[in-house]
């Protein structure tokens, strides 16, 4: 079968969802037993996010082999069940990266190099080698219609139809419908001149979904198909989900998106099951009992920064039958003990530089005492090895030498190979690593197995010199990556009796899906629903 390519874009404003709308699709698609693939293309010169603070960004999404990508990869594999790649997330950096890197080689040799039909040959290039053995390539592109940055990206998918033939190519153009206040209306006007401007450019698209806040009448699909020039039947409404992003799926099976689509790349329609989806939807609707759990980190104004976390813990609740609240806590404020004192468990996250690290050890000094459920992440397990060696072992002044070069006790330390990187991008250890678990720890019987994978993004590792001292006072290394013995998890001993308090170097949070829920995010909430506070 020839390969279909969808191509969405989005309009009017940014932050519309886009990811969101785009997965969801995948979903239904897959659900018809099509091979699906998504792509991500990002706008900016970057080569990847991965030099992007979380402010500028939102969080980077590790995939499994080590690439640093946009968070939206993170929703395609949360919704499809499936692995991305580095294939999945082109950014125009990496495009132009390489159309230079050519011309410096001499491919070009003798021709002026140009956006067309240089760099959009590229990024036709890059949506070919996607399609390989897949039936369908859904292709979300970054940005808004109207962006200057966004045009070669534009430019080349409006030429890939006259490629590949009209009918193996849709367009779906995502726009927002405002409400006025003072006239009541939902306004359509918007929607018009962002698809105007995409007619502009050659685009005409097959089919419009809309984002609205409230729902709207059946005379507003017919405005806008009248003005727009789709049917109305392709005119599909997206109401605001509030909590439950996962409902998306439904509500434009609903609408019959999938259908209507499958028609115009003339495909076969099957039969699309997602019966298991819209169970766990409802029992994330229905249910009662709540829990607290407690993000405490430097970027909490910013909820995109610890997307893929946040996403964890819905599905460790849904799967456990109990809504999970979160609560961030601003480690650079003094006050969070108030903020601790009625949550079930805490999470301290990775990050990167000194600012809020001290902050990370006292919380993490209040979990252990108090014995509240605890999962330290990247950063997080490193300040769980510097609290430990501080305030247990009486290493005084322990630290990473990340934060503190001249330290005398540099529990968290560089590899040797590591201390000559000068290059800051992509120079980390990134994407899945080996880790064998030790037999009888808590990390053994979270995952049932003495072998996992996970992903990486971090340059520190626990320094080798410390582990015997750390665990002859009890914060076992229960997990270890065994070229180079690296700890990947570690966990207090038994002996300390606490319900639940581990920590570990890889980011687990990458692997957890709606349908899968990772054993440790699980696990955490598991504990945490028979949790009740005991202060000391
Ligand atoms: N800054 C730490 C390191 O580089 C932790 C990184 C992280 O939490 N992702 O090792």
């Amino acid at each position: 079968m020839k390969t279909k390519f969808v191509f969405i874009t989005g309009g009017v404003v940014s932050s519309l969802g886009k990811g969101i709308t785009t997965a969801s699709l995948g979903v239904l698609l897959k659900a018809h037993k099509y091979k699906v693939d998504v792509l991500k293309f990002d706008p900016y010169l970057n080569v990847d996010p991965g030099t992007m603070n979380p402010y500028q960004h939102g969080e980077v999404f590790v995939t499994d082999d080590g690439s640093e990508t946009d968070l939206d990869l993170g929703h395609y594999e949360r919704y499809l069940n499936q692995n991305m790649s580095k294939k999945n997330n082109i950014t125009q950096g990496k495009i132009y990266e390489s159309v230079l890197y050519k011309e410096r080689y001499g491919e070009y040799l003798g021709k002026t190099v140009q956006v067309v039909p240089h760099v959009t040959n590229e990024i036709k290039k890059s949506v070919f080698k996607i399609s390989r053995k897949k039936d369908i390539v859904i292709t979300e592109i970054g940005g808004t219609i109207g962006d200057i940055e966004s045009l070669p990206f534009l430019e080349a998918i409006r030429q890939i139809r006259l490629d590949v033939g009209k009918e193996n190519v849709a367009y779906i153009h995502i726009t927002l419908l405002p409400y006025i206040k003072a006239a009541e209306e939902i306004k359509t006007k918007p929607t018009q001149h962002s698809v105007m401007k995409l007619r502009e450019i050659g685009i005409e698209p097959d089919i419009i979904v809309c984002r609205t806040e409230k729902n709207v009448g059946r005379e507003v699909k017919e405005k806008i198909s009248l003005f727009c020039n789709v049917e109305v039947d392709s005119v599909i409404l997206e109401p605001d989900v509030g909590d439950c992003v996962y409902k998306v799926p439904l509500i434009l099976k609903e609408q019959n998106l999938d259908k209507i689509l499958l028609r115009k790349l003339k495909l076969k329609q099957r039969k699309c099951d997602i019966s298991n989806w819209a169970k766990l939807v409802e029992k994330f609707e229905t249910m009662e009992n709540k829990i607290t759990i407690a993000i405490a980190g430097k970027y909490t104004q910013l909820k995109d920064a610890y997307k893929s976390i946040l996403e964890a813990l819905i599905h460790a609740g849904i799967h456990n039958e109990v809504g999970v609240n979160i609560r961030y806590v601003n480690v650079e404020e003094k006050d969070f003990y108030e903020k601790l004192k009625d949550v079930s468990g805490i999470i301290v996250p990775g990050g990167f530089g000194e600012r809020g690290v001290e902050g990370k050890i006292d919380i993490i000094k209040y979990a252990r005492e108090n014995k509240v459920p605890f999962l330290g992440i990247c950063l997080g397990m490193q300040c769980a090895v510097i609290e430990f060696a501080r305030n247990v072992c009486r290493l005084k002044g322990a630290n990473s030498t990340e934060f503190d070069s001249r330290t005398q006790y540099p529990v968290i330390d560089l590899m040797e190979d590591q201390k000559m990187v000068k290059y800051k991008g992509g120079t980390m250890r990134l994407g899945m690593y080996l880790c064998k678990i030790k037999k009888g720890t808590l990390a053994n019987k979270i995952y049932r197995t003495n072998k996992i994978y996970e992903r990486h993004r971090h340059r520190y590792e626990v320094n080798h010199k410390f582990i015997p001292i750390i665990e002859k006072n009890g914060l076992l290394v229960s997990g270890r990556h065994p070229f180079g013995n690296l700890a990947e998890i570690v966990e207090l001993s038994s002996r300390y009796d606490h319900p639940f308090f581990i920590a570990v170097q890889f980011h687990p949070e990458f692997r957890s899906r709606f349908e899968v829920p990772h054993p440790i995010f699980y696990n955490l909430v598991k504990v945490a629903k028979k949790f009740k506070i005991s202060l000391k």
